[in-house]
């Protein structure tokens, strides 16, 4: 099965009147050798595990949180949520709760899913699993979610990349968030074009977007891009289910989310060379967790 860009599995959607995730199984099929059972299997595996980063991560002690630079984030908005009207919404507001308690856990050397990279391991659970709740979906549609979710970063990841350190900020929040706008696009019922669409608004609203970790540490800005990569993912993915589309096709986004990169400097790619990691703030939390030296 060769597929290259989103028209091939636009194509293939059409021709055969399947979703994204199944043409993801199939092409797993293809490429790993392992049974379609077996795939499903292993991909619930990894839906369970990041049902329960969430859970984890939200029931983690403060004093159990190894970051030095924030404390139990999630708790605070999930408390805040419940106490007021999120302006954000419920399902944006619990979201982004979601997406810092698994940054948390990872920050912790707890057990998350990479999906893609561990920086943005936040994402994908957040988006998917609210939207679940918020839609009453099974776990069944959440996994199939995870292979459409799976099927965007592989085009991602062939054209472009989902690695901080080659493409900045943009490959990894901007990648998770284009496949969770596509993975729960089509989980509300809408069509593969109007994934590929959402993913489209996805990423190029975050185009550009500089890896800049302060004291070179997966933590600040990490957590709360994975907040607002959750909360970016459900707005795209609102936009296209109320019928607008993406001007610039997917495949052209992710052309140029490329070639954006290639223009990157380094100081901008996980380097902490530039952006926050060289504020002044920034450089003082690196003095005090590593020594001026
Ligand atoms: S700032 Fe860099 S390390 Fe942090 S989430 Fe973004 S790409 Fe990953």
């Amino acid at each position: 099965m060769m597929i290259k860009n989103s028209l091939d599995i636009i194509e293939i959607c059409t021709k055969e009147n399947v979703p994204i995730w199944e043409v993801a199984i199939s092409y797993e099929e293809a490429q790993s050798g392992f049974s379609r059972e077996e795939i499903v299997e292993k991909m619930g595996r990894h839906f369970s595990q990041m049902q329960k980063s969430i859970d984890t991560g939200l029931d983690l002690d403060d004093r159990k949180i190894r970051s030095k630079m924030f404390r139990d984030d999630a708790k605070k908005l999930m408390v805040y949520r419940k106490k007021n009207k999120p302006l954000s919404g419920t399902t944006i507001s619990k979201a982004v709760a979601y997406a810092l308690s698994v940054m948390e856990l990872n920050c912790s050397m707890g057990r998350i899913v990479a999906s893609p990279t561990a920086g943005s391991c936040g994402v994908l659970p957040a988006v998917i699993i609210s939207a679940m709740e918020t839609l009453k979906m099974k776990k069944k549609h959440g996994v199939n979610a995870l292979f459409t979710a799976g099927m965007v970063g592989t085009i991602i990841a062939k054209n472009a990349s989902l690695s901080g350190a080659i493409g900045g900020c943009q490959a990894e929040i901007g990648s998770a968030s284009a496949m969770a706008a596509a993975a729960v696009v089509e989980m509300a019922g809408g069509s593969p074009q109007m994934a590929f669409d959402a993913a489209a608004i996805a990423l190029k609203s975050v185009m550009g977007l500089i890896c800049d970790p302060v004291a070179g540490l997966v933590e600040v800005p990490c957590a709360k891009r994975n907040g607002m990569g959750a909360s970016n993912a459900l707005i795209a993915a609102d936009m296209v289910l109320a019928g607008i589309p993406s001007v610039i096709p997917f495949d052209e986004v992710v052309w140029a989310m490329n070639k954006v990169s290639q223009i990157m400097p380094s100081a901008h790619k996980e380097t902490s060379e530039g952006g926050i990691a060289i504020t002044p703030t920034g450089q003082r939390l690196r003095d005090e967790i590593f020594g001026e030296d």
